[in-house]
Formats: C-alpha cells, sequence, structure tokens
C-alpha cells in the first residue's frame, strides 16, 4: 500500500516525458508504473493531461534572514517557491546579518528558518577577504558551496574578492573538492549611473566587465583545478569563452536567470527600476544569443537570483538607476516565465527539467532532488502548459508585490506542488495551506 500515487499522461522523466503513475511511499518515489496501472494506494491523484515535473530546484535565491527580514524572509520566500512549483531552494550568504561567512553565522541562519519553510531549503557559505579559516568548518557544517563577488556586492559587509584571493580561495577549495560559485562583473569597467535612463544604466555595465572577470575565473580555475560556476550570466558574448573553457577540460559551469532570456532592453521603459539587476538585461539580440548558450548547453542551469528589497528601497518613487537595489523578485514566476518563450522556440518540458530541477540540484550536490526517479525525494509539480494568464501582483506570495512580470501575459501554470509527498497547495487559490513542512538541507544529504 503506498501513501500517494500520482499519474499523468505527461510525466517528464529524466529519460523522457511519457505516461506514467508515480508511486509514493513515506516521503520518497517508490516506483514509476505505467499511467493505467493497478497500484494500491491511500490517495490516487490522476493528472491527466496536466504535466508532472519534478519539484524545482532554485539554487540562487536571497532570502535576507535574519536581519533584512522586511527585505524577504523564509516564510514568504518558500511560499512563494511552493506556488511556483519550486520544492528546494540554496539560499544565498548575503545581504542577510551576519552574511553567512562563518559557521556561527550559518547556525543563526538555521535558528531563523527553523520551523517556518514551506519547501526544502539548502544554504551557501561565503568566501569573503579574512574568512580563509572558516572554509572547510563551513563545509563540514553542510553548505552546498561558497558564494563570491568580484566587484562591490552592494553591501558593505560582504566585500569582494581579489584576484589573488580568488586564486587562493580557489586552491584552499580544490583540496575539499568544494564549488565556488562566482559573481562575475569586474569593477574596473563599470563606471556610476544615476537617472531614470535604462540604456544608459546598462551602458554603465558593459558586456566586457562580465568578460574581463570571467577570464580571471577562467584563469584561477584552470590553474588551481578548483571548480568554478559562473552565476547569473548576462553578457552572451561571454558564452564561447565558457564553451572553450569546458572544451579544455576546465571545471566550469554558468547560469543564467528568466529575466535576462524573457526581457529585452529595448522594452524597459525608463524609471521602471524594477527591471534593476547586476548585471543588467541586455539587447534582444543578447537574449537570442544567450538562449542559444543555453540550448547548446554551455549555460546549464536557468534559476532566479530572486533578490528583492521593500519598495521605497526599489526607488520606485522616483525612478532613479543609481539609487535602487539591483535585484529582481521572480521565485513564484520564473517557471512560467522561461516556458512562455522556451515553447515559442520549440523547446520541451525535458529541458525545462534539466535546466530548472536535474541542474541545479547536480550543482548543489542535492541527489534526491531534481528528478522523477525511484529513491528520489517525492517532490513534483503538477503543471499545465497550455493555459496563459496575466501576472496578478495580489498573487504573490513574495514578502513584496513589486515584480517586473507585473501585467505580463505568462503561458504555463503550476497547479499543485508536493514536498516529499506532501501536498502543499490549496486547489482553490493556488497558495500553500498547512503547515510549514520544509527541511534544512545538507550537501549531499538524501531523505
Ligand atoms: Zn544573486
Amino acid at each position: 500500500m503506498y501513501d500517494l500515487v500520482v499519474r499523468s499522461r505527461r510525466t517528464v522523466l529524466p529519460e523522457g516525458t511519457r505516461p506514467a503513475a508515480v508511486a509514493v511511499g513515506g516521503s520518497s518515489i517508490a516506483a514509476i508504473e505505467d499511467y493505467g496501472g493497478s497500484l494500491d494506494a491511500r490517495r490516487d491523484v490522476d493528472l491527466g493531461d496536466l504535466a508532472l515535473l519534478p519539484g524545482l530546484v532554485d539554487s540562487h535565491v536571497h532570502v535576507n534572514e535574519p536581519g533584512r527580514t522586511e527585505w524577504e524572509g523564509f516564510a514568504t520566500a518558500t511560499r512563494a517557491a511552493a506556488a511556483g512549483g519550486v520544492t528546494t531552494i540554496c539560499d544565498m550568504p548575503l545581504n542577510s546579518l551576519p552574511p553567512t561567512t562563518s559557521v556561527i553565522a550559518l547556525e543563526e541562519k538555521r535558528a531563523a528558518a527553523a520551523g517556518k519553510c514551506w519547501v526544502d531549503v539548502a544554504f551557501w557559505g561565503g568566501a569573503v577577504p579574512g574568512n580563509s579559516g572558516s572554509l572547510l568548518p563551513l563545509h563540514q557544517a553542510g553548505v552546498v558551496g561558497f558564494k563570491c563577488f568580484l566587484i562591490d556586492s552592494g553591501v558593505p559587509e560582504f566585500p569582494p574578492l581579489d584576484a589573488d584571493g580568488l586564486r587562493s580561495v580557489l586552491g584552499s577549495l580544490a583540496g575539499l573538492d568544494a564549488l565556488l560559485i562566482v559573481h562575475a562583473e569586474d569593477g574596473s569597467q563599470v563606471t556610476p549611473a544615476s537617472g531614470r535612463d535604462f540604456c544608459a544604466f546598462v551602458a554603465s555595465r558593459p558586456p566586457v566587465a562580465e568578460r574581463r572577470a570571467i577570464e580571471k575565473v577562467v584563469a584561477a580555475a584552470a590553474a588551481t583545478g578548483a571548480r568554478a560556476h559562473i552565476v547569473h550570466l548576462s553578457a552572451a558574448e561571454c558564452v564561447a569563452m565558457i564553451a572553450g573553457a569546458k572544451a579544455a577540460g576546465i571545471r566550469l559551469s554558468a547560469e543564467t536567470c528568466p529575466h535576462y532570456l524573457f526581457f529585452a532592453a529595448e522594452q524597459v521603459p525608463d524609471g521602471a527600476t524594477e527591471f534593476k539587476s547586476c548585471p543588467p538585461i541586455r539587447d534582444a539580440v543578447n537574449r537570442e544569443a544567450l538562449w542559444r548558450g543555453l540550448e547548446a548547453g554551455v549555460i546549464d542551469c536557468v534559476v532566479s537570483d530572486h533578490s528583492p528589497c521593500p519598495p521605497e528601497l526599489k526607488a520606485s518613487g522616483t525612478g532613479d538607476f543609481g539609487a535602487a537595489w539591483g535585484g529582481i523578485a521572480s521565485l513564484q514566476l520564473g517557471l512560467s516565465a522561461v516556458w512562455t518563450v522556451a515553447r515559442r522556440r520549440g523547446r520541451t518540458l525535458d529541458d525545462m527539467a534539466r535546466w530548472m530541477a536535474a541542474a541545479p540540484a547536480a550543482l548543489a550536490g542535492l541527489p534526491a532532488k531534481g528528478r522523477i526517479a525511484v529513491g528520489c525525494d517525492a517532490d513534483l509539480t503538477a503543471f499545465d502548459p497550455e493555459v496563459s494568464f496575466v501576472v496578478d501582483p495580489a498573487r504573490l506570495q513574495h514578502r513584496h508585490q513589486v515584480t517586473p512580470y507585473a501585467g505580463r501575459a505568462l503561458t504555463g501554470r503550476v497547479r499543485q506542488t508536493w514536498l516529499r509527498g506532501i501536498q502543499l497547495l490549496d486547489a482553490n487559490s493556488g497558495a500553500p495551506d498547512g503547515e510549514p513542512a520544509g527541511q534544512l538541507l545538507n550537501r549531499g544529504s538524501r531523505a
């Protein structure tokens, strides 16, 4: 007798999409059978033509709690994740206070998160000047890897590494086989921006800033043999360099974000600071080239870089791109935003599951996540790939409703989410219902 069976004619399995029945025993996937197979279960859900995806894994989320919980917090971020079909998030080490640059800070963060998470949460550690002695203890405490900046991070308590610091950290992490994820912009190529002109803001952070920083990462990864990952790649001209580094055997990977794949700079109105991110959304030609890098497998995954703040810090009143916080809120909308464009390009749900579930789970070292496979956690998302809807900010579970997707027509809607076999969403409202059952994960953890 299984606890749950979920059937779908479009079940997205690692080997492809087919009609199947997913049987859940306890918190994990116990069997995958034929769609119409007779399976004895306490609960049997037939999704029919709705797709069944693995629960998404978003390896790039800024939760900001403790310390800046008024920007976003574990309760609100994980509610938004659940509503968006995301069953695991990896929390970034900065924008919370303290930043996660020591084991004590990690313990504070875990204490702040305990009991309020609607989905599972893993943690990145931070690599900053002066905390080299904390890398091994943080690794042993279960962080999924380390984040560093090569440019001002936007918050003073999380300073960037210089080229020597980058090489030194990668040298330390190589011995642990730990991953370093890098915010790759070169400050010497960036100029200050101000005013309401979006094009001027984009020009202040040109592609060459990303290129110069990624060159440093490639060189340091090559010299040390360490694993490095480029977060939120925006400048598509860097795709060729990343492809070349991979081909040369350098252990490099890269992600991009829904906003770089969905929006183009030409469409952003002046003063619309909800579109501000660093690096910036670039033009439509760049967007097309990013898609090709993703489709070619050079870019490994698509994750949100959800980084909200209160509306007043987004400079919504003045529309000044210099004053506004650089971060885009999209945790609940990433799947629909990417699918809206992907399906027009002839991509499939298999691609979506690889880019937004399997690849980020592998990146973060979470073997029980990101796949519908026997033995994995029963994290599942029911998704209607054909329905269209207009984004109503009032339906967002994020702490703040500011998002560039407001009023946009998107295709594909999350209908239900299960975390380790627990149904998360109220069928009518689409909002999380019941009690938060998310767990705090360590690297490599299995159910
Ligand atoms: Zn980020």
